[in-house]
């Protein structure tokens, strides 16, 4: 079953809520009863993996040991890298295929 995240209009609490096909969104929020409205987010077994892309953003050293390379937009069309393996430095025009 999907897993989906609601948010409160009204109060900002954020709820996870397995649905099956046939189960109609919940329309109001458990704790102050406003509208609630369904966040866009990483598929449920993203989340799962490792509580890796559970909320936070990853630590340089977290993306490594998953082998990913981080990069850092200079603001000139290169890309610097932050951590990981790779080259040091790339350009947006010359981006490795
Ligand atoms: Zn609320």
């Amino acid at each position: 079953m999907p897993l989906f995240d609601f948010q409160c209009i009204q109060c900002g609490t954020v709820r996870e809520v397995l649905l099956s096909g046939e189960q109609p969104d919940p329309t109001t929020c458990t704790s102050c009863g406003a509208a609630v409205h369904r966040l866009l987010s990483a598929p449920a077994s993203l989340k799962r993996m490792d509580g890796f892309f559970h909320k936070d953003n990853p630590s340089d050293a977290q993306l490594a040991s998953k082998g990913l390379a981080k990069y850092v937009n200079r603001g000139d069309g290169t890309y610097e890298k932050a951590s990981g393996s790779g080259p040091s430095i790339m350009s947006r025009d010359q981006l490795p295929i």
